[in-house]
């Protein structure tokens, strides 16, 4: 397998760990601890486990974890009353509701009540705008981790073309502006893309987030190039003896790595960074909100 393998665990844990100082910081320095407040819906499994983790994470950095539990039949009125009282509470910094939400609340709805400077996903409209504009804002968690580990092993990406695959507003859109941000030549593709193989084929760096399992095939790919696998999906893994389910990316992971130059693991690549800038997002905010320059991590 002539790729190296960047390795998201590792670069996450580095990054937590200079958050975890950039927080003792702030606290010696001016009294001040990081709030995160997470509310969960209903009692979707993986959303659960989800929730649990950041907790966890918060907690370990030094920042202080609110988690708000409401049962899946919660009205939007009640829900949104919630996000308002968070808004206003001077100890949360960052809010996130964990999606999807049950089909009586409106994802948009939610996303657009999160005051923008306490939006630490990056979803609401105007640090959507701010990002697309070039000027300072809350990034999207996984898209600002998805960069950082091309950063981290190309070193600089100035004048490299980054073909993106898929465009939605979590993931696709937000990489290609950051990209944009870091002097690449980007192109997005998506579902109505003529020629997507020959496209990917032009890639220095090929960043998948498209949700179909192993659609990125190894003749897709330039030799050496740096290939980012946002995707998680599920497949069935009993053909291969390995328990009934296994996770793999939106990359044929062990093709591909015979001739790309760099490959992100799925599990272990961007998976590990989105709580991390997730962790970034609520310290920044924090700075903002009290009037302090941002902390060099
Ligand atoms: P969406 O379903 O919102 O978007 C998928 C995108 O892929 C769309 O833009 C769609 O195009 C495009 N697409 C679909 N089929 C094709 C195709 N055959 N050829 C080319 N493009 C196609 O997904 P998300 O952006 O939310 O997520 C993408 C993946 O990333 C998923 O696997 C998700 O689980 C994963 N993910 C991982 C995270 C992490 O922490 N690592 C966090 C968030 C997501 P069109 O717009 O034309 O329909």
């Amino acid at each position: 397998m002539p790729a190296a393998v960047i390795d998201g665990k590792e670069i996450a844990a580095n990054l937590r760990a200079r958050i975890g100082t950039g927080v003792a910081d702030l606290q010696a320095t001016h009294n001040l601890t990081p709030g995160l407040a997470v509310v969960l819906v209903g009692e979707d499994p993986a959303s659960q486990v989800y929730v649990r983790n950041k907790g966890i994470a918060t907690k370990a950095a030094g920042m202080t974890s609110f988690e708000y539990r409401l049962d899946k039949d919660v009205s939007e009125a009640d829900l949104l009353a919630k996000v308002n009282e968070l808004n206003e509470d001077d100890a949360v910094h960052g809010i996130l509701v964990q999606f999807p939400v049950p089909p009586q609340i409106s994802q948009q709805t939610i996303i657009e009540t999160i005051l923008s400077s306490k939006d630490v996903d990056g979803l609401n409209p105007i640090n959507a705008g701010l990002l697309a504009s070039g000027l300072d804002a809350l990034t999207p968690c996984t898209p600002q981790g998805s960069v950082i580990l091309a950063k981290q092993t190309l070193g600089n990406l100035e004048g490299l073309h980054a073909v993106i695959v898929g465009r939605s507003n979590i993931v696709g859109k937000p990489v290609a502006q950051l990209l944009l941000q870091e002097n690449c030549t980007v192109t997005m593709a998506h579902s109505r893309t003529r020629d997507l193989a020959g496209l990917c084929k032009t890639a220095d760096i090929l960043v998948a987030a498209v949700g179909i399992p192993e659609m990125i095939k190894a003749d897709w790919v330039k030799p050496g190039a740096c290939v980012i696998d946002v995707g998680i999906n599920r497949i069935d893994a009993s053909e291969r003896g390995e328990g009934k389910t296994r996770l793999v990316g939106d990359v044929d992971f062990e093709a591909v790595a015979e001739i790309a130059g760099h490959i992100t693991p799925v599990p272990g690549g961007v998976g590990p960074m989105t709580i991390a800038c997730l962790l970034k997002n609520t310290l920044d905010a924090a700075c903002a909100q009290a009037g302090i320059e941002k902390i060099n991590l």
